[in-house]
């Protein structure tokens, strides 16, 4: 299997600037409210401070990247503090390839990797292993952050527009990335969206309905 562009991200030497060695604080006051529950896939998980995040309070939590070093850093990183976190090397785009479904998917900063085709492909790939009322918490860079250091932004109309069947959007809220640049710690401006999973549509009028 060749090694995937990402992997580069992990292995240079310096951590890339989204690796901050902790969980965003967006995600720990999620946590603190309890909302990191259950069955919980960190999707893009890098080197795993989130699925750990969830796993210290009580969780099931799966990580998975593209990422070989990044994941193998996370079964380090779970290893050595002695949590049950597990970490995967799958494809977000193929999720249902885990054979698993969740109640809470865990998004830091992975959706706004993907260019218009693959985030629709993220999100049909999300609606394959959330359950009914699943919610996912996904931040991302935000289009109030001013200049284009970084990854693409995102508004809040894109991300309604990303979600918009199969899914209610229960709140969209302003938030912050930390960031790790030129050796020190700054922010980013975020969106902190919170999505549940809707029972899918029901079928076309017209459609023969159960005897
Ligand atoms: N959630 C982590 C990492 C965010 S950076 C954190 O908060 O630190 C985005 C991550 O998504 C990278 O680790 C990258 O390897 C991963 N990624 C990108 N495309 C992916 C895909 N298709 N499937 C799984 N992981 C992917």
């Amino acid at each position: 299997m060749t090694t995937p562009p990402w992997d580069a991200s992990y292995t240079s030497g310096t951590l890339p600037p989204w690796d901050i060695g902790r969980p965003q604080p967006a995600f720990v006051r999620l946590a603190d409210d309890g909302l990191l529950r259950g069955r919980v896939l960190d999707a893009g998980c890098g080197t795993g401070e989130h699925a750990l995040l969830a796993a210290a309070r009580g969780a099931d939590a799966l990580g998975v990247d593209v990422a070989p070093t990044a994941i193998e850093r996370a079964r380090s990183k779970a290893a050595e503090r002695g949590l049950a976190a597990r970490f995967e090397v799958a494809d977000v785009l193929n999720l249902a390839d885990l054979g698993l479904t969740f109640d809470t998917v865990i998004d830091s900063g992975l959706f706004h990797v993907f260019d218009d085709a693959d985030r629709t492909r993220y999100v049909a790939s999300l609606a394959e292993v959330v359950r009914d009322g699943g919610r996912c918490y996904l931040m991302c860079f935000s289009d109030r952050q001013p200049g284009d250091f970084g990854p693409r932004r995102v508004s809040q109309e894109e991300l309604r527009a990303a979600f918009d069947g199969g899914w209610r959007i229960a709140g969209i809220t302003a938030n912050s990335f930390e960031i790790n640049l030129l050796g020190g710690h700054t922010g980013a401006q975020a969106w902190l969206a919170a999505i549940e999973r809707t029972a899918d549509a029901a079928p076309p009028a017209g459609a023969d309905s159960p005897a």
